[in-house]
């Protein structure tokens, strides 16, 4: 299927293969057509399915479809959970409606109001808003809500998860009731259905499978090392391997700027980003993160939703998430974009029920490799995936170098045996849910 089979405009169609895409991913294939008829939607997708565009390119043709409403007030709106996220959507909007007459305004909190409120009154046809400011600017009457066309709930898993469901009733409330609405969300959870059922018109449901377990694979694979030990073996890993762009996660927002700070004492280039940072310290960690100036950010979960940075090649978990899907979430910041990832876990003994929780999430249970010189001195007792369904049979050979069934796998103690070596064995890919 190609692009041109979507009933684009040769604007939007232009822009695409400015991009490069050749082809729609399957939840652009599915969205797209029921967009352009004016359709609610409900779909399930998580980041790096090309989401993105698959709401925006009908977006943007049904904005310049039909007459505009002579106001200067926001035609589409989309609501977005994080800041990072905001600057995201915003940026996808502009490049994909680079060749429309179309005005983008993107508002998010931790920044000055004030250019806001100019960049309002200058008339806005698309707005990208989180909905803290958002409401912020409803209440200085510097944003008119009423003429709302087009409404899109991204990630809105996770605005539930930030307490955000208030402020979306709120914002609710000032939209027109006639509208179209589209809602997007990793996960169908009861809450989104309830969700859905309130602000949704007969919706059409799209579900695609993350691209991890389809297009892309994630390598897997857990160290277990005693916890005052991680920092170091975090270190070690990344200098003998010649790491050049990691992204580790850390639990908590101080945890994070420790790491960092430890990080940059061994003479790594290293910057973190998390819920406590001004908005400009965050988008220059970022940006210098993709450029390479930065060769480790250290992030907490929230912050690093919508990181879109193809071609990452390591995810490290410096400490497991408490919530099983934001391990899928973190991971799935690797492997994107037809490359492959690696998500490393360093596990120590007081995270070996978490890590069970993310097994059985998986259904699988993941490879231990035990890195020579970091062994821990606590036991990973077997911890068994308990069958979430009727356990399957396991034919054929368990390859070799795989590890018996969540035991710990002690690698040999080789002194210069490489990565690459112990890389060698058979690769066990484990899908990401
Ligand atoms: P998203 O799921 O919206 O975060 O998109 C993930 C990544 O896929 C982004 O870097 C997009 O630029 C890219 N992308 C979106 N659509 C396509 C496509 N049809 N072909 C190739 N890459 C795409």
């Amino acid at each position: 299927m190609t692009f041109d089979s979507l009933g684009l405009s040769a604007g939007l169609l232009r822009a695409v293969a400015d991009q490069g895409y050749t082809e729609p991913t399957p939840i652009q294939q599915q969205a797209i057509p029921a967009v352009l008829q004016g359709q609610d939607l409900l779909a399930s997708a998580q980041t790096g399915t090309g989401k993105t565009a698959s709401f925006t390119l009908p977006l943007l043709q049904r904005l310049t479809s039909a007459s505009g409403n002579g106001r200067r007030t926001p035609r589409a709106l989309i609501l977005t959970p994080t800041r990072e996220l905001a600057a995201q959507v915003g940026d996808s909007v502009k490049t994909y409606g680079k060749y429309l007459p179309l005005r983008t305004a993107i508002v998010y909190g931790g920044v000055k109001i004030g250019p806001q409120f100019k960049q309002l009154r200058q008339g806005v046809d698309i707005l990208i808003a989180t909905p803290g400011r958002l409401l912020d600017h409803v209440n200085q009457r510097t944003v008119d809500l009423s003429h709302v066309e087009i409404l899109v709930l991204d990630e809105c898993d996770r605005m539930l998860d930030m307490g955000f469901i208030h402020d979306i009733r709120k914002i609710m409330g000032l939209l027109p009731e006639t509208r179209q609405t589209l809602m997007f969300s990793a996960t169908f959870s009861r809450p989104i259905q309830q969700l859905a059922s309130t602000l949704l018109n007969n919706p059409v449901q799209i579900e695609v499978a993350p691209r991890n377990t389809t297009a892309e694979r994630v390598e897997q694979v857990v160290h277990p090392v005693d916890r005052h030990r991680k920092r170091e073996l975090l270190s070690h890993m990344i200098g003998f391997h010649n790491w050049e762009q990691v992204l580790v996660f850390t639990r908590t927002k101080h945890g994070a700027n420790r790491l960092a700070e430890q990080l940059a004492k061994d003479g790594l280039r290293t910057a973190a980003i998390h819920g406590n940072k001004t908005q400009a310290a965050r988008a220059k960690a970022l940006q210098d993160f993709k450029s390479g100036r930065v060769r480790v950010l250290v992030a907490t979960d929230v912050a690093s939703r919508g990181i879109d940075i193809d071609q990452l090649p390591y995810v490290v978990n410096f400490e497991l998430p408490n919530v099983a899907e934001d391990y899928v979430h973190r991971i799935g910041r690797t492997g994107r974009a037809g490359n492959e990832g690696r998500a490393v876990s360093l596990i120590s003994d007081d995270e070996l029920h978490l890590l069970s929780k993310i097994e059985r999430m998986l259904k699988q249970p993941l490879d231990r490799d035990i890195v020579p010189g970091y062994e821990p001195s606590f036991d990973m007792k077997a911890k068994p995936v308990e069958p979430v369904e009727k356990p399957r049979r396991r034919s054929g050979r368990r390859p070799s170098g795989a590890p018996s069934r969540g035991g710990a796998k002690p690698v040999a103690h080789a002194g210069a045996q490489s990565y690459g070596q112990r890389q060698a064995a058979p690769k066990k890919r484990v899908q990401s849910a």
